[in-house]
């Protein structure tokens, strides 16, 4: 037995000494094959002796003629966020109906602000609790303080802005039990299809007309330039097929620009835009926009891992459908 286990164990080392020298040797080889030596024999090999070489040109052409024809890399520059689902539905670019609704996160949810501790003098509020996100309150305030500025009336009120689960229900039985049901499903969202759930939308009101924000006259100025400030009128007569909402002449809607451009631009409603950003992939033709002078790159990501670009200036909102979207500002 003593003998067999000497061979063996001479037989082992053996084995491992191979096997270290073959490690050596590829580690060496990649060093060369990888490095600036290789790029310096194919320029000699190029300029002088091209027929005495035979032995050493298939692996150094092999190397040269694949570095070219390595494809860029669609991620270079990109760094992948990882998303949840509840994030889906974060974001100024979120649409929010009866058949896409409104999961409340908590991310969205603390971040609303009182009406009237942030809105400017242009415009009132009709109760002290209304609650907005500071984005759609920010932008509102331009809005309106301009529309005063060119000579609009004063007397616009909003009247809902965010509103929660409960008040919702309570809005859609009021207005069924004193209309019916079918009209009720035709103004009034379901609890958590409203756009009011975001924080992002406003009612407008006419305290001078003692009725809602018609868009009409004097005020046609606040529908016609809504875009400008981010803002869109989410639901018309013409686009009731798509929203199965009627159309409210005193629902503005904030998505932020560019978007609110497009959507006008195309005559989309944001049904439609959400389903036409599907076009512009990540790995396809991204959208580019510009605005006045400023330049803005879009694309759609579907799922939760978004790729966005390693520094820069850049917005990710969920769509609240099945991805995302990646606004970057150039
Ligand atoms: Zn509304």
């Amino acid at each position: 037995m003593g003998p067999l286990l000497l061979v063996l164990l001479l037989v082992l080392v053996a084995a491992m000494a191979l096997l270290l020298n073959s490690c050596g040797q590829d580690q060496g080889n990649d060093g060369n094959a990888g490095g600036a030596p290789a790029g310096g024999e194919d320029n000699g090999a190029d300029s002088g002796n091209a027929g005495g070489t035979d032995q050493q040109d298939p692996p150094e052409d092999e190397t040269g003629a694949q570095e070219p024809e390595v494809p860029a890399d669609p991620y270079d520059g990109y760094e992948i966020l990882t998303m949840t689902e509840e994030d889906m539905a974060v974001g100024e670019q979120i649409l929010v109906s009866n058949e896409h609704m409104y999961s409340f996160p908590e991310a969205a949810e603390s971040q609303l602000v009182l009406l009237v501790d942030n809105k400017s003098s242009s415009y009132t509020s009709n109760v002290n609790d209304t609650l907005i996100l500071p984005v759609a309150v920010e932008h509102l305030n331009q809005m309106l303080d301009d529309y005063v500025a060119q000579g609009g009336a004063t007397d616009i009120m909003v009247v809902s802005g965010y509103r929660t689960y409960d008040f919702q229900q309570g809005l859609f039985d009021r207005n069924a039990a004193r209309n019916g049901i079918e009209n009720a499903r035709r103004y009034v969202a379901q609890a958590g299809g409203s756009e009011h759930h975001t924080g992002y939308a406003v009612d407008l009101y006419s305290t001078n007309n003692g009725d809602y924000f018609e868009g009409v006259g004097e005020y046609a100025w606040v529908t016609d330039h809504c875009h400008e400030y981010g803002f869109i009128l989410r639901y018309t007569e013409e686009k009731e097929p798509i929203t199965k909402i009627g159309p409210e002449s005193w629902h503005f809607r904030y998505v932020g620009v560019p978007h609110s451009y497009i959507v006008v631009e195309n005559d989309f409603c944001y049904e439609e835009y959400i389903d036409y950003l599907r076009q512009f992939p990540f790995d396809g033709e991204h959208l580019f926009y510009t605005v006045g002078d400023q330049e803005y790159e879009i694309y759609f990501v579907e799922g939760l891992e978004v790729p966005v670009p390693e520094g820069g200036e850049y917005t990710v909102s969920g769509n609240n459908v099945d991805g995302f979207i990646v606004t970057i500002t150039k």
